[in-house]
């Protein structure tokens, strides 16, 4: 389910806890069963990588998904964070179809 939100981007993920793992310069942001997109016409390529995020976190059974990530954010960065190389290499897929 697509959620549009300007809200949700408002805030200062760095600063209100169980948010700082999120990267602030994100356009949208996959809550299981959830996508929450800043973007009124989010792009189709970051509705996928949110999609994504969404099979991770089922993976995952959604806990273990978010403290792996979190986990791995602090460990390796955003941009080496596996879930997030995994999102970035299949949210074009579709183009393919
Ligand atoms: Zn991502």
């Amino acid at each position: 389910m697509l959620i549009y939100s300007k809200f949700i981007t408002q805030l200062d993920f760095k600063k209100s806890w169980p948010f700082i793992w999120l990267n602030p310069r994100w356009k949208g942001k996959a809550i299981w069963p959830f996508i929450f997109h800043a973007d009124q016409i989010p792009s189709r390529t970051l509705i996928e990588h949110e999609k994504i995020h969404l099979k991770q976190q089922a993976r995952g059974l959604i806990i273990g998904f978010y403290l792996k990530y979190f986990y791995y954010n602090w460990k390796y960065g955003y941009e080496n964070n596996p879930y997030e190389i995994e999102a970035y290499k299949h949210q074009d897929d579709w183009k393919k179809e």
